[in-house]
């Protein structure tokens, strides 16, 4: 099955035609579950793929069944020239659908250009509505630049989700005014388990907020919330309250239930291929891209290392040779 005419499937026979590109390790904030306090050791500039680099990975892969984009980091739009990246890879024939993952800090006065270039939706990073633990989550006093994009967003028609990491202790009170946020306005709010990439090295002992406890209180307030159908390979549950504008969805990165339909692959900003998240990446493009390789080499590289992929996120950590996920900062992975 692997790698029927050049299509990227993998093993099982899942396809593959969605690609998450980490464009930057760099962050403007430094979220306690993803990087440590003093951030992490940033990549060398010159060890991260080039714009060109990027550009020429994508109109490859584009050939081989790749149809949907994520651009995600760090922060995205830390990165000095990012809006002519986007302009330049949403042209890329067979690239369907190109969307970003951002902090939302230096996002609001950009929004109409990307809207006009096509950027497909916005998922928005927002742990909390209030300043003080926002502060308290993200070690940066920028609740409400976050808040401005919001509003931006959503005056400006553009499809939005909110990604909101769950944590003891932390931010459990904002569930439900998260959840309220969907009444009046269009958008999904998801909440995330929290997963263990954080940078520092230290593990927890497991999550109390995974997907089912997150359902439960939700139900508690709300009893008639009520499923609705996920879209084909999606990682969130997703369900609404009735009459309301927006829905709600869980995400069980932590529980990994949804690795049956996983259609993604990762690459880091130092370009190694991931195809699993919990897997600590398989081979380092930007190296062949770097030795010369040409476009079969490159094809012939992703086709057998799709050849070998783990079944699930478990299998991929049990098979780690780099030590654990902790050691990883999410901003060098991109979520
Ligand atoms: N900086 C951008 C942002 O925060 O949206 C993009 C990169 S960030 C690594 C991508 C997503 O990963 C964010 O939604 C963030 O909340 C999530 N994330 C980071 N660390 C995580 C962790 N340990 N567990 C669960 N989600 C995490
Ligand atoms: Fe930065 Fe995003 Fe990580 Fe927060 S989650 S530190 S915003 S990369």
């Amino acid at each position: 099955m692997a790698g029927k005419d050049n299509i990227l499937y993998d093993n099982h026979g899942r396809v593959m035609n969605y690609l998450r590109l980490a464009v930057t390790d760099r962050c403007n904030l430094r979220c306690f579950y993803c990087m440590p306090e003093e951030g992490i050791k940033y990549v060398p500039k010159n060890d991260l793929l080039s714009y060109e680099e990027m550009e020429r990975l994508i109109r490859l892969l584009a050939t081989m069944g790749i149809r949907k984009v994520r651009i995600t980091g760090g922060e995205p739009f830390v990165r000095k020239g990012m809006i002519d990246f986007l302009e330049r890879i949403t042209v890329i024939e067979g690239i369907e659908q190109v969307h970003i993952t951002t902090n939302g800090t230096m996002t609001a006065n950009l929004i109409p250009r990307l809207q006009k270039m096509g950027i497909k939706s916005i998922n928005l990073s927002l742990d909390s509505l209030n300043p003080d633990r926002f502060f308290e989550i993200t070690r940066r006093n920028v609740f409400y630049k976050v808040r401005e994009t919001l509003d931006a967003l959503i005056e400006a028609g553009m499809p939005t989700k909110i990604n909101a990491v769950v944590m003891e202790g932390k931010n459990e009170q904002d569930i439900l005014p998260m959840v309220e946020l969907t009444k009046e306005l269009p958008i999904s709010v998801r909440f995330i388990e929290e997963m263990p990439f954080n940078g520092s090295g230290k593990d927890g002992s497991g999550i109390k907020w995974n997907y089912v406890e997150i359902l439960s209180h939700i139900r508690s307030r709300y009893p008639d919330l009520e499923k609705i159908g996920d879209r084909p390979f999606s990682t969130s549950q997703n369900f609404r309250i009735p009459g309301w504008e927006g829905s709600v969805g869980v995400i069980p990165a932590f529980s990994r239930t949804f690795c049956g339909t996983c259609n993604r692959i990762r690459i880091t900003p130092k370009g190694m291929l991931k195809t699993c998240l919990y897997d600590d990446g398989v081979f380092n493009v930007r190296d062949l891209l770097r030795n010369g390789a040409s476009d079969e080499q490159l094809r012939a590289a992703f086709l057998d290392a799709l050849s070998n992929r783990a079944k699930n996120g478990f299998e991929a950590e049990r098979n780690r040779q780099f030590g654990m996920p902790v050691k990883e900062s999410m901003s060098t992975i991109g979520g």
